[in-house]
């Protein structure tokens, strides 16, 4: 049978689930606070053009106000300082945003501690189960902190949320054929990432390497550990340095 009539089968059988990973688009969907001087992002926010109305007798819409940064989003290269000339969102290979998807469970470690830092040992650990990291493959890094989505002050946390470390990070961008690092966080840097050195070293070494980030990714346990497939949709924003994106991914059940 054709790849694509088998897939349609298996989707509607069932042996095929779509999991959808992104958290919903709300006012109140948790965005990321930068202390002062810094520039920060607002609120989504859905502004009304007409619902039924003298505006527009039959139909409803509105536009939308939204941070590049916003939700469930994808970091290009361009975000940060290191891949400053590298792609910005529009630029990225639609090929790349079909790819399959590993998930390194911390749950149980971020959920005894906030600040839990993902380091070489602990990945090297997951290797020996599972395998080398595959190459093109998200890395998807679990804390269970989508748990606390719902909920901007529990989310932030003041500013303890799990990472990585300055030095996995490294290793993880430069050594490692990965696509890129989806997290469940606000942002795919630690908490306390902006004491770190250097500073934010998930964007400074993955984006810096042409790799890319997910973030704000929701039921990552409803995922096998290796097999998942991501199809991930950034909208084409010409010059963008990110966008809010629908993440789904493909599960063999
Ligand atoms: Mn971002």
């Amino acid at each position: 049978m054709p790849v694509l009539q088998d897939l349609l089968a298996a989707l509607g059988s069932g042996r095929i689930e779509v999991v959808d990973l992104t958290s919903p688009l709300t006012a109140e969907t948790p965005i990321l606070r930068l202390p002062e001087p810094f520039a920060n992002t607002t609120p989504f926010r859905l502004l009304e053009l007409s619902r039924y109305d003298e505006r527009g007798p039959a139909w409803y819409w509105n536009d939308i106000h939204t941070g590049e940064h916003t939700g469930t989003h994808f970091d290009a290269p361009v975000h940060w300082v290191t891949g400053r000339d590298g792609e910005d969102v529009s630029q990225v290979a639609p090929g790349k945003l079909v790819a399959p998807a590993v998930v390194l469970d911390f749950a149980e470690a971020a959920g005894a501690d906030p600040d839990f830092l993902l380091e070489i040992e602990h990945v090297r650990a997951w290797e020996d189960e599972h395998g080398p990291l595959p190459e093109g493959a998200w890395l998807l890094y679990r804390t269970g902190w989508d748990a606390r989505g719902g909920d901007q002050e529990e989310f932030l946390n003041d500013g303890h949320s799990p990472g990585v470390s300055a030095e996995c990070a490294r290793w993880l961008a430069e050594e490692k054929p990965i696509l890129g690092l989806g997290v469940e966080t606000v942002g795919t840097d630690a908490g306390a990432a902006p004491g770190f050195e250097p500073a934010f070293p998930c964007h400074s070494y993955f984006l810096g390497a042409g790799k890319y980030g997910l973030t704000q990714l929701r039921n990552l346990a409803a995922l096998p550990v290796t097999g998942a497939v991501l199809v991930t949709t950034p909208l084409p924003i010409v010059g963008g340095s990110g966008s809010p994106a629908r993440v789904l991914a493909l599960v063999e059940r």
